[in-house]
Order: structure tokens, then C-alpha cells, then sequence
């Protein structure tokens, strides 16, 4: 299915699918969402959309908010409360997903700022990134944390479906 190395959450089928389709879904605009997995395996195995408030944000502080959802995202505050409150219980967040519209599945220097908090990781959880285009998703990238460069990294990819 893929070649995440463990101990990194590996993305099961069924959670994949979940997040092919929303990115599907929600082409031209980029979707986002949380993977939840079992505390003690390094699986990520229930996927959860998201709503991208990203066009609301742009519509209300377009300075502030430079890019609408076409090349952004933003999770809802509820949506952080849930990951937040979820890393506490016995299915923790493990993957924070969205997709790239039409440009492929890479860490853009934006999501490595958005996942960085002064220089830390703000949440405990990686990243995948869903290759969409008008034709179809194109696979999907995932990207961890490296200490030594304090930059997210691609660590895997997993094929269309
Ligand atoms: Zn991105």
C-alpha cells in the first residue's frame, strides 16, 4: 500500500479513500482534515473532513489573509479543539491532510510555517498532502518532523487510487 517507514502513522486504505474523495470533492478548493489512529500502532485509520474557512478568512482580512482556498487552507477553531482534545484520548490525531489543487504534492513553505510555532511543531502529528487535478488525484505525500533540520520532510508517498 505504501512505504511509510514505521513508527510514522501509515494511512490506511479505507482513511485514504475518505480523503481522495473530499479532495475530489472539494476541487478547485483545497480541502483539509484530521486522521485519527489507535494510540498504540502507528496507524492512522479514520479520517475526518474538515471544513477550509480559508475563504471566509480572505473575504473578511484579505490583507491579513492574502490567499483564498484555492492555495490555502485553515482549520475551523472546533476543528483544533477536537485535535487538541483528541491527543489526551485513546484515538489521538495522527495526520493533519489537505490537497494541493492542480500544482502536486509538496510541502510548500507556507504549510511548513503553519505547521511551526516558534520554531516547534504545534501540533504532535504529520502531514499528508493529496495531489488533486481536474483529471483526478495524482497520489498523495507525507511529510514528519526532522529535529536535525527543523523542517518537515517527505517520508512516504502513497499511489492514486
Ligand atoms: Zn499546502
Amino acid at each position: 500500500m505504501s512505504d511509510i517507514p514505521a513508527p510514522h502513522p501509515t494511512v490506511l486504505a479505507e482513511a485514504l479513500a475518505v480523503m481522495y474523495a473530499h479532495a475530489r470533492k472539494d476541487y478547485p478548493n483545497e480541502c483539509c482534515g484530521i486522521v485519527f489512529g489507535p494510540r498504540d500502532a502507528p496507524l492512522a485509520d479514520r479520517a475526518v473532513a474538515c471544513a477550509n474557512i480559508q475563504n471566509q478568512l480572505h473575504a473578511e482580512d484579505p490583507a491579513a489573509h492574502t490567499r483564498d482556498a484555492r492555495t490555502a487552507y485553515n482549520l475551523a477553531a472546533g476543528d483544533i479543539f477536537k485535535l487538541q482534545k483528541s491527543l489526551r484520548g485513546d484515538s489521538p490525531a495522527k495526520i493533519v491532510y489537505h490537497s494541493h489543487v492542480d500544482v502536486g504534492a509538496y510541502f510548500s513553505e507556507t504549510d511548513q510555517a503553519a505547521a511551526q510555532m516558534e520554531g516547534e511543531p504545534t501540533y504532535p502529528v504529520e502531514y499528508v498532502v493529496i495531489d488533486v487535478r481536474a483529471s483526478g488525484i495524482g497520489g498523495a505525500a507525507q511529510f514528519a518532523w526532522d529535529p536535525a533540520s527543523r523542517r518537515y520532510v517527505e517520508i512516504g508517498r502513497y499511489p492514486g487510487p
